[in-house]
């Protein structure tokens, strides 16, 4: 592990830290309306994107500058980008398998967040089995695709312009082989979205029904039949943008750890041991969780990319976000509504019923720990029912 810049790192962290600090109030607004022109200031400076290649309208740099610009961010508790999705997964989809005419058409839209986008993947009946899904695309005549079915916790698809839409093809083959992708204009005619309410009282994500949606061939994304190895691109670009090496939250451990020790007073002396106890262990697994992270940045610094073993760094991540949040809410009693993190935007409560998301999101804990066992560990593979059916025989 390596804790150094090197001279570049070093340089386009000036650059950025210069850049970022002379914009602070613009991009530091908290105001959903102005949140695409935030995305704009920031591509047009240069700094979104920047792994992209500089056809799709990137800045063909490294994962490293990238990670840079992020921690920057967080130091001054800017907050994120609005077109998240669209940069992390959806983008990078359509630069692997898209057309060249949707390249162009899409893009550089998307990295200035004058298009939103979403990721139409999950289903009621299939997250951690995404490759069971129902929604059912067929091949009209005409050569439009006729799509019908249902996605669900689609992040900002009730805000969303375009979204990659995942759906089952061909039935009568095994669930993996019978599946394409689509870009998806969540403005068609038959798309319906609903936001659903979440005990953070946030509304971030949404149903969405597709019922008799034309989709013409030229939106799609890969061959027909190929769509698992296409998803398989959006995954990885989903793995590599979650990973962003733990710097959010050793911010957050600091504050944490003020806030908690302000309270101290106030508490029984027996009360008192056991928070500090408990903060020193909190503390300790967020250490661990930041240094994980910095495992992958250097890898990132090197060149390589972050294998199976990415896998731990979200788990230990989300694991000490929630030890911390939980110990703040706890400690702080009804304070905890009104102390913020340090960049403002959450109350601890609000933080602690927002990270069981985080547990589910891009891969569950528990699925996450099956990949570790078999891919990292070397264990035996989970049994797999359906090995070698057609999806429609699966369905019993
Ligand atoms: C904040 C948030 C944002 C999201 N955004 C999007 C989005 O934008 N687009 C999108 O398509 N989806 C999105 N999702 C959905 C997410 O991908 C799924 O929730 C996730 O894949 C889990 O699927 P599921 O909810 O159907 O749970 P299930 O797969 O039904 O799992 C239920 C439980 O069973 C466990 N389980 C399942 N399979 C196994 C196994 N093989 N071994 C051990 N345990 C297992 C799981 O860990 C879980 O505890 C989002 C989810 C969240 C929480």
């Amino acid at each position: 592990m390596d804790f150094d810049d090197t001279q570049e790192e070093a340089a386009w962290r000036a650059e950025v830290r210069e850049f970022l600090e002379r914009h602070r109030e613009e991009l530091g607004s908290r105001n959903d309306d102005v949140a695409r022109a935030r995305q704009a200031t920031l591509y047009d400076a240069g700094f979104v994107g920047v792994t992209w290649p500089v056809e799709a309208g990137g800045r063909g740099g490294t994962p490293m500058q990238q990670a840079i610009i992020d921690q920057e961010m967080a130091r001054l508790g800017l907050p994120g980008l609005i077109n998240l999705i669209g940069i992390g997964m959806c983008g990078p989809t359509v630069i692997m398998h898209g057309s060249d005419d949707q390249k162009q058409r899409y893009l550089k839209r998307l990295l200035r967040a004058d298009d939103l986008w979403c990721q139409l993947f999950s289903e009621p009946a299939a997250g951690s089995d995404l490759a069971g899904l129902r929604t059912r695309a067929v091949l009209g005549e005409d050569g439009n695709w006729r799509v019908d079915g249902q996605k669900v916790w689609t992040t900002l698809a009730h805000l969303s312009d375009y979204g990659i839409l995942l759906t089952r093809t061909d039935p009568d083959v095994p669930k993996h082989r019978g599946l394409t992708m689509f870009v998806v204009d969540m403005r068609a005619p038959g798309v319906t979205v609903r936001p659903l309410r979440q005990m953070s009282g946030g509304a971030d994500f949404n149903e969405v029904f597709f019922d008799d949606v034309v989709i013409p061939d030229a939106e799609r994304l890969g061959d027909v039949g190929d769509g698992w190895r296409v998803a398989l691109t959006t995954l990885m670009s989903e793995r590599l943008s979650l990973g962003g090496g733990g710097t959010g939250i050793g911010a957050r451990a600091e504050t944490v750890a003020r806030h908690v020790a302000e309270h101290l007073d106030g508490l029984s002396p027996d009360r008192q041991v056991l928070a500090r106890q408990e903060l020193g262990r909190a503390y300790v697994a967020v250490l661990g969780a930041r240094y994980t992270g910095y495992r992958q940045l250097s890898k990132l610094s090197r060149g390589e990319l972050p294998g199976p073993e990415a896998s731990a760094g979200k788990l230990s991540g989300t694991r000490s976000a929630r030890d911390l949040a939980d110990l703040a809410v706890r400690v702080l009693g009804d304070d905890a509504r009104v102390a913020t993190s340090r960049d403002g935007s959450d109350t601890w409560q609000t933080l602690q019923a927002g990270l069981p998301g985080m547990a589910i999101a891009g891969g569950t804990d528990q699925v996450l720990r099956n990949i570790i066992g078999e891919r990292v560990l070397g264990l035996p593979a989970e049994p797999r029912a359906d090995k070698g059916v057609t999806f429609r025989e699966s369905l019993g």
